[in-house]
């Protein structure tokens, strides 16, 4: 390994970084974080959106100078990762992710990442060892806690140490092993570095003392403070929220939708919008004429990607539509939380039961969460309107489904951005409403700023008007909706519907 020439003033004896990947202990059936690996040299993310509690372990005072430092040090990575990734300081008696001591009897180090989650509450996750702190003969300079508290936190954030080169650096193997043991020692000897890491001031490098090394003299090396390579790539494991786009509308504000039998209830109405991607319709409301087809499409046409896209919204052939709502989502296309899908069956001729399957473009880490719902359908006049959407579509007897669009958005069951869930309320034919409420999985953050919601399951009869529609509002750990027709006589026998709820 090449000697550098430091950056940056210290007064004090080079002290050796030791950054852990675990104790001799953890258990070894165990993969890694975030699939990046399981040795001293991978990164270690935290799952999307955590809000790290970090605190000062009681019993060793240090002044709050100190403290001011190491915190300003740590916002340095933190604050630009927005709400993927939060730092919240906690006192000292709390449960916390990231445990800071001061200890002088075990070298600096700090738990690589999320592996800090494997460790009890009364270790340390990270340790600062000012040996000599308020002894006369070792002066510690605001740079010097700087530059630690950068490289700390570094690991904190998940980042391995900086690449170590092509020649591996000489040890002197049994003193290293007599400060810190041999599982350490190993572990330290065979560290090669991250090869995402690789200028030469990379906060992520890290001095060795001259005691530990053969070349007889201290070894300083790396930057002073946190660099964009390694901030760039803490960015990377932690990337932004891209807002979502969510809208609703109604057929009759779609240019060119004419009400009723004239043939002409389509319309089509441009949406400039920057999120073209996964673009999803639902339907939250019909108001249909008696006698006629029972049909409704919406659909997404001309999308131009990253500018809009035109949302097709109506009725055709002997269809009395008045009135029909969408819901539409859509997504970013760099947006990876979501895939989606749409399945269309046109002309179906017996049977009752139709399914198709849909692969994903892309595995998902968990099985997922998938909703499904109807995005359009054509059923034959005078007879029952059953159909439900499963992740198959299934029309109950009694009902001849020439054709129905199905909807379907998937995303991982613990992505901290989005929920999304069925509603079945009871059935009770008598009402004229419904409603139904659904707990999230685990509340997100905060309310959601999207809520999409869409029919699955239409049960009607057929001698009267077609008029129901579902509501839903939402807020950090539930969505409540509501199901409903506007006349009495047009009371439902079923209604089920889905939501996703969505942070941005
Ligand atoms: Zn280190």
């Amino acid at each position: 390994m090449a000697t550098m020439t430091p950056i940056g003033t210290y007064t004090h004896r080079a002290p050796v970084m030791f950054c852990a990947a675990g104790n001799p202990q953890d258990v070894k059936t165990w993969t890694g974080f975030g699939g990046h690996g399981n040795t001293i040299d991978d990164l270690a993310p935290w799952p999307q959106g955590s809000q790290l509690r970090v605190s000062v372990m009681s019993g060793t005072q240090v002044p709050g100078w100190v403290i001011d430092i190491i915190k300003s040090a740590a916002e340095q990575w933190a604050s630009p990762l927005g709400e993927t990734l939060k730092l919240q300081w906690v006192s000292s008696s709390d449960s916390s992710d990231i445990r800071i001591s001061f200890r002088t009897d075990i070298p600096s180090f700090s738990y690589v990442g999320a592996r800090a989650s494997m460790h009890s509450q009364s270790q340390p996750t990270m340790n600062f060892n000012f040996g000599g702190w308020k002894d006369a003969k070792a002066v510690y300079s605001h740079a010097f806690v700087k530059r630690l508290a950068s490289h700390l936190f570094g690991h904190a954030m998940g980042l391995p140490h900086a690449y170590l080169g092509e020649s591996p650096f000489q040890w002197k193997a049994d003193e290293l092993e007599k400060l810190c043991g041999s599982h350490y020692a190993n572990m330290i000897k065979s560290a090669k570095g991250s090869n995402r890491l690789r200028i030469m001031e990379s906060i992520m490098r890290f001095d060795v003392p001259a005691a530990l090394s053969t070349k007889g003299k201290d070894i300083l090396q790396g930057g002073s403070g946190v660099d964009s390579e390694a901030l760039n790539l803490v960015r990377s494991l932690y990337p932004p929220l891209l807002d979502a786009c969510s809208l609703r509308s109604a057929a009759q504000h779609h240019p060119g939708f004419e009400a009723g039998w004239n043939g002409r209830a389509v319309g089509d109405r441009r949406f400039n919008v920057a999120q073209t991607s996964n673009i999803v319709t639902g339907i939250e409301k019909i108001d249909m004429g008696l006698n006629g087809n029972f049909r409704l499409n919406s659909s997404v046409i001309n999308v131009d990607r990253g500018s809009g896209y035109t949302l097709r919204l109506g009725a055709w052939d002997n269809t009395h539509l008045i009135d029909a709502t969408c819901n539409v989502i859509s997504f970013h296309e760099a947006d990876t939380r979501v895939q989606t899908g749409r399945v269309d069956w046109s002309q179906l001729s017996g049977g009752n039961e139709r399914s198709g399957r849909q692969n994903f473009s892309r595995p998902f880490n968990k099985t997922p969460n998938v909703v499904a719902f109807i995005s359009g359908l054509d059923t034959a006049k005078g007879r029952q309107i059953r159909m439900m959407c499963l992740l198959q579509i299934l029309t109950e007897t009694d009902s001849i489904v020439y054709g129905m669009g199905v909807s379907w958005l998937a995303h991982e069951p613990d992505d901290w951005t989005i929920r999304s869930g069925l509603f079945d309320p009871p059935l009770d034919p008598n009402q004229r409403e419904r409603f139904d409420t659904r707990e999230y999985s685990s509340p997100l953050r905060r309310d959601p700023k999207h809520m999409f919601y869409a029919l699955s399951h239409i049960d009607v009869h057929p001698n009267k008007n077609i008029r129901l529609a579902m509501e839903v509002r939402g807020d950090y750990r539930k969505a409540d909706a509501k199901f409903f027709t506007w006349e009495d006589e047009s009371k439902f026998y079923r209604l089920k519907g889905v939501y996703v709820a969505a942070l941005g």
